[in-house]
């Protein structure tokens, strides 16, 4: 008979030198701080927060070599050597020759959409990201997603959820003309899906029907890192290679990128327009002046910089992004063993809780994703986030709310910050509103801002 494998735990990379107290209210106190963020967690103070799983953006734990690359800020206005260093490794690790940085990956979504959207053009895209498409609207062009169906399915448990349809994808060009596409817009892991990747492969047929049809293709990059990991993991042929060698030929594929710093390369603040084609440069350069600064700084500081180009160098280990993925892996499993409805399967930078299975008997337009974000933080001080019908915003033909097949609400891991026994603490949590999700109410919204409407949004409970 043959031996039973034995299982070894393993533990993050990094032990800890510097730590940052937190607190946790009572109740009562949760209970009034929802209700003055009108039910918005995004509207809390982060005081009154206990284990802040709201994002992964900007919210990293730096290394002890990038704090003291902070040091080796060099603050000159134009042309500081930390500019160069973060140059070199978009050159080494991106493999995209030409870069301006800017403040964030926003920024960099701005640029890109003036650059290459005319009005009336249309932009496919593996499902929209809130900011991605926003930007892509206000130039003027149509989202359209052209997404694999099982993305929208939170128990279809397929490897590459992220996958474009090349079927919907051709259907649109063969629609509107490739004339009129501005460029194809993939992301992944595809956060809006439960940080679900796509293979190579699929780029593979993406790119060739791409070049086919002489339709630029871009990436928003912000987590191209943590697809690299699960095309290692689950993709044949790649188990062997490096992920650095992966994220490279993921880069062959595209025209350029855009990319939030404040993901991949741990550090708070930062973004990244990268690309190989020399005339997207030469505006980015121009425009950079207009709304970050010079385009050797783009709206950062020299430290800034350096801290990137040192994360870039970090977030390539193996071990750096095994932990990172593993992490949520864990907490994934665990809430999966109490039975618990999550998106499957578990995602690279988060979990992602199934409001409308949580709560079933909170119709849509009463925002259960929100309402259960809400319950989850009065219980226990645990901050996640809406990403349902709040965040999918209105229909700009229609006014109308968008109603996304998938209502979720996010619990998203802070890379290197939080420990195994925060993560209990959170899945203890999430047990207890499980144990009394009949008893929970619906709100409605009684203040909506224009744009990006989660973010500020506020409700109230429901009688
Ligand atoms: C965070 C994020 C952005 C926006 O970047 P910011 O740095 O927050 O402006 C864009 N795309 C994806 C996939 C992201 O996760």
């Amino acid at each position: 008979m043959a031996k039973a494998k034995k299982v070894r735990s393993w533990a993050e990379p990094f032990k800890i030198k510097v730590v940052e107290p937190i607190k946790m209210l009572t109740v009562k106190e949760r209970e009034k701080a929802a209700k003055e963020a009108g039910y918005n967690t995004f509207l809390l103070r982060s005081e009154d927060v206990y284990i802040d799983l709201l994002t992964d953006s900007g919210t990293n734990a730096m290394s002890d070599n990038q704090w003291a690359g902070m040091m080796l800020g060099d603050e000159a206005y134009a042309g500081s050597r930390n500019f160069y260093h973060l140059w070199d490794n978009v050159n080494k690790i991106y493999g995209m020759p030409y870069f301006v940085p800017t403040h964030q990956g926003r920024a960099a979504e701005h640029m890109i959409s003036k650059i290459l959207i005319k009005p009336g053009d249309y932009v496919p895209g593996n499902m929209y990201f809130t900011t991605t498409r926003l930007h892509q609207e206000m130039a003027g062009a149509t989202f359209v997603d052209v997404i694999i169906d099982e993305a929208h399915t939170p128990e279809a448990d397929h490897p590459f959820k992220g996958n474009i349809d090349l079927k919907k994808l051709a259907k649109l060009v063969k629609e509107v003309g490739a004339e009129k596409i501005a460029y194809i817009s993939m992301a992944g892991p595809v956060n809006m899906a439960g940080g679900q990747p796509f293979s190579m492969k699929n780029l593979e047929k993406v790119h060739e029907f791409a070049q086919k049809h002489k339709i630029r293709l871009w990436m928003d990059a912000t987590r191209a890192v943590e697809n690299a990991y699960f095309i290692k993991l689950r993709e044949r042929g790649y188990s062997k290679k490096s992920i650095g060698d992966i994220l490279l030929q993921m880069m062959s594929h595209f025209e350029g990128i855009w990319v939030s710093a404040k993901k991949d390369l741990m550090v708070n603040i930062g973004g990244i327009l990268a690309t190989k084609d020399e005339r997207v440069f030469e505006e980015a350069r121009n425009m950079v002046v207009v709304y970050e600064g010079l385009h050797t700084y783009g709206g950062l500081a020299g430290r800034d910089l350096e801290a990137m180009a040192r994360g870039m160098e970090e977030m390539i280990q193996f071990d750096t992004i095994k932990a990172r993925v593993g992490q949520v892996e864990y907490f994934g499993n665990k809430l999966i063993d109490l039975g618990i409805p999550i998106v499957r399967p578990v995602g690279g930078h988060a979990v992602f809780l199934d409001a409308k299975k949580f709560l079933p008997h909170i119709p849509q337009d009463e925002f259960p994703a929100q309402t259960l974000a809400a319950e989850i933080y009065i219980d226990s001080g645990v901050r996640g986030m809406e990403r349902g019908i709040v965040s999918a915003g209105r229909d700009p033909k229609t006014g109308d709310h968008r109603h996304p097949k998938l209502e979720l609400v996010r619990l998203t891991l802070p890379r290197r910050v939080y420990t195994q026994s925060h993560i209990d603490v959170a899945v203890e949590s999430i047990a207890e509103v499980w144990d009394k999700r009949k008893s929970i109410k619906g709100m409605k919204m009684i203040y909506e801002p224009k744009y990006l409407r989660f973010f500020q949004g506020r409700f109230a409970r429901l009688k």
